[in-house]
C-alpha cells in the first residue's frame, strides 16, 4: 500500500520535472513554517562503489550547507523507513523505485503553503554518479533545496538549476553547495523572519 503511494508520488514529481524541462515551473509547494527541516537518513541501497561513511558525509554536508539560508537542518538519526513512503517522516536515502532514467526525486505532501513531508530518494545505480561523483554531490545538494520548498533556478550556474534546460557542463565544474543566488532565492522563500 505504502509502496504504491510512494511510487505514484514519485511519478507526480516526474511529471512536474518534465513540465520544468519545457520551461514551465510549478510554484513552490511551500515552506517549513518553523524553518526547520527534520530528517532521517536511510543508508540502505547506497551506491556499492561508495564507502557508506563517505556518502553519508556527503549527505550530511549537503544538508548543513543550506543552513546559510537561515533554516535549520536537523538530522534525527538513521531510519529503516523507505525514502518515498508517505508516512509523515522525512527520509533521505536510496531507492530503486526512482525510475532508472531519473537521478533523484523529492516527494511528499504539503498544504496551504506549508510543507508536511519531504522525502529525498536517490537512484543508486546511475553510472554517471560513479564516473563523476561530483555530479552525485550536486544532486544531493539540489534535492535538499527541493526539500526546503525551492523550485528550479533559471540560472544555469546554480545548484537549483534544471540541468535539462542548460548547456552541458563538465561535471568537474558543477557546484556542490548552494550558490549565493540559490541562497538569495531560499531566503526570499523564507522571508517571514519571526
Ligand atoms: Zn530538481
Amino acid at each position: 500500500m505504502v509502496g504504491k503511494r510512494s511510487l505514484s508520488a514519485i511519478s507526480l514529481i516526474l511529471l512536474a520535472g518534465m513540465a520544468g524541462a519545457g520551461g514551465i515551473e510549478k510554484p513552490s509547494p511551500g515552506v517549513w513554517p518553523d524553518k526547520v527541516y527534520r530528517w532521517h537518513y536511510n543508508p540502505q541501497n547506497h551506491p556499492p562503489w561508495l564507502p557508506e561513511e563517505r556518502v553519508r558525509a556527503w549527505v550530511m554536508e549537503a544538508a548543513e550547507q543550506w543552513e546559510d539560508c537561515g533554516v535549520r537542518m536537523e538530522y534525527l538519526g538513521d531510519t529503516q523507513s523507505r525514502p518515498g513512503a508517505i508516512d509523515g517522516q522525512n527520509v533521505v536515502g536510496w531507492s530503486y523505485a526512482v525510475p532508472p532514467k531519473i537521478r533523484a526525486a523529492t516527494v511528499g505532501q504539503a498544504k496551504s503553503g506549508r510543507l508536511i513531508e519531504r522525502d529525498i530518494a536517490f537512484r543508486p545505480d546511475r553510472a554517471e554518479f560513479k564516473r563523476f561523483p561530483r555530479l552525485l554531490r550536486k544532486v544531493i545538494a539540489h534535492e535538499f533545496g527541493h526539500a526546503l520548498g525551492l523550485t528550479h533556478s533559471p540560472d544555469c550556474d546554480d545548484v537549483m538549476t534544471l540541468a535539462a534546460d542548460c548547456p552541458p557542463v563538465h561535471p568537474s565544474l558543477l557546484p556542490i553547495k548552494p550558490t549565493p543566488d540559490d541562497l538569495v532565492r531560499c531566503r526570499a522563500l523564507y522571508h517571514f523572519v519571526p
